[in-house]
């Protein structure tokens, strides 16, 4: 789960890294109270979960609480590339000398954690990094040694970035290793003319197989961004909202990958993914037809499931069950294959349910769902 900027300037606070004064709001009027609070001139910025929000004009500065009671009302209700933006966040003003990139980030590609630094921030370091590669550097980090004071002398160095900045890239580490980050961003790190070394803007990506130990963001969880998806992950499953009509069901996230690709390849969409994982239980089989089924965009529904460990029979029977407590609206392509195949198929066919057609293949499945879906 991606964290909106208050959220990671609130962490990075807490392990002593300086921050900007700031609070957010949803209404100008308490825009204006917190401009008063905080000396008067203020920056306004929108709190959503995309990058660029500086050039899409969702951060600007208010001279007085007045203006920032105006500017809080232009930038509440605007939409920042499909975002729309409920919050602002207003800092106090601060007075940049330089600006600098810092990130770790768990890089799955050479298998560690990388410091990516450059003495060129408040960029897009993506961009910076494909044409001028020469001012990022890219610092492998082993995460059982970490970053120790050496090690973040060695990283500044690397990125040319001023000494006064090691103490910071110390403390971000230990924001992600305590906070179980995948990645933590800072862009811009700044120095003031005062010689203060201050995180202006925030990004936390927090590792979901460790939410267990993460209670405090349980509550973030109801406000994702698709009421489908805070529905499925209450109960546990891996789904994720795609924009097409077919419904896809399967086991494995690799299964259900090339089950997406296949839709695609028949001339359809696929509207999510939904990785039942092992054993595909009837209530498991039951939650996730749920989920599907009460997505509008649905127009039909395909469950590609490859036993492995799990036996299609056992699968088979899930479907069946779930058919009792789940009211089947729009078709169903079921295509069994491996462990008792055979078996599986033979209790679906027994159950007969008028709207629950199989495949032999994955290829015809997805053919025949893609039909359904698209002449329906
Ligand atoms: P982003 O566009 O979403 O990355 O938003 P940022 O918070 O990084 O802000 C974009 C840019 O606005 C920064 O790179 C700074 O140059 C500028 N900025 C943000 N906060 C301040 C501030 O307090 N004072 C000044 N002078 N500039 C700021
Ligand atoms: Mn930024």
């Amino acid at each position: 789960m991606d964290l909106y900027e208050h959220q990671a300037r609130e962490l990075f606070e807490e392990h002593g890294i300086a921050v900007p004064r700031a609070e957010v709001t949803d209404s100008p009027a308490k825009a204006r109270e917190i401009a008063r609070r905080l000396g008067g001139k203020t920056v306004v910025k929108a709190q959503v979960k995309v990058g660029g929000r500086g050039k899409a004009g969702g951060v600007r500065i208010a001279a007085d609480p007045a203006a920032a009671y105006l500017t809080a009302s232009q930038i509440l209700g605007m939409d920042i590339k499909g975002h729309p933006v409920d919050t602002v966040m207003l800092a106090e003003p601060v007075d940049i000398e330089s600006e600098f990139y810092v990130s770790y980030v768990l890089d799955r590609a050479s298998g560690t954690f990388l410091a990516i630094a450059s003495a060129e921030g408040g960029i897009d370091i993506e961009e910076a990094a494909a044409t001028r590669p020469e001012t990022v550097a890219r610092v492998p980090v082993d995460p059982a040694e970490g970053v120790t004071p050496a090690k973040a002398a060695e990283i500044a160095e690397a990125a040319a970035l001023p000494p006064e900045t090691v103490d910071v890239l110390v403390r971000l580490w230990q924001v992600l290793v305590r906070e179980d980050a995948l990645l933590v961003e800072v862009n811009p790190l700044v120095r003031t003319r005062q010689g203060r070394v201050l995180a202006l803007d925030g990004k936390v990506t927090l590792d979901d197989n460790a939410r267990f130990r993460q209670t405090r963001w349980d509550d973030a969880d109801a406000e994702r961004a698709d009421p489908l998806e805070a529905r499925a992950a209450a109960k546990g499953l891996t789904y994720v909202k795609l924009d097409g009509e077919v419904g896809v069901i399967g086991n494995g996230a690799g299964l259900v990958m090339a089950t997406l690709d296949v839709v695609a390849c028949c001339g359809a969409r696929p509207a999510n993914f939904l990785d039942l994982g092992g054993g595909a239980s009837a209530q498991v089989m039951a939650d996730g037809l749920a989920v599907i089924l009460s997505d509008p965009d649905v127009r039909s529904v395909l469950v590609n499931v490859f036993g492995g460990i799990t036996a299609c029979d056992k699968v088979a029977d899930g479907i069946v069950r779930a058919l009792d407590t789940v009211r089947l609206t729009k078709p169903l392509v079921v295509r069994l294959d491996g462990n008792n195949a055979e078996r599986g198929r033979a209790v679906l066919a027994d159950h007969a349910h008028p709207l629950v057609q199989q495949a032999t293949t994955m290829d015809g499945a997805a053919r025949r769902a893609a039909r359904l879906a698209t002449n329906a």
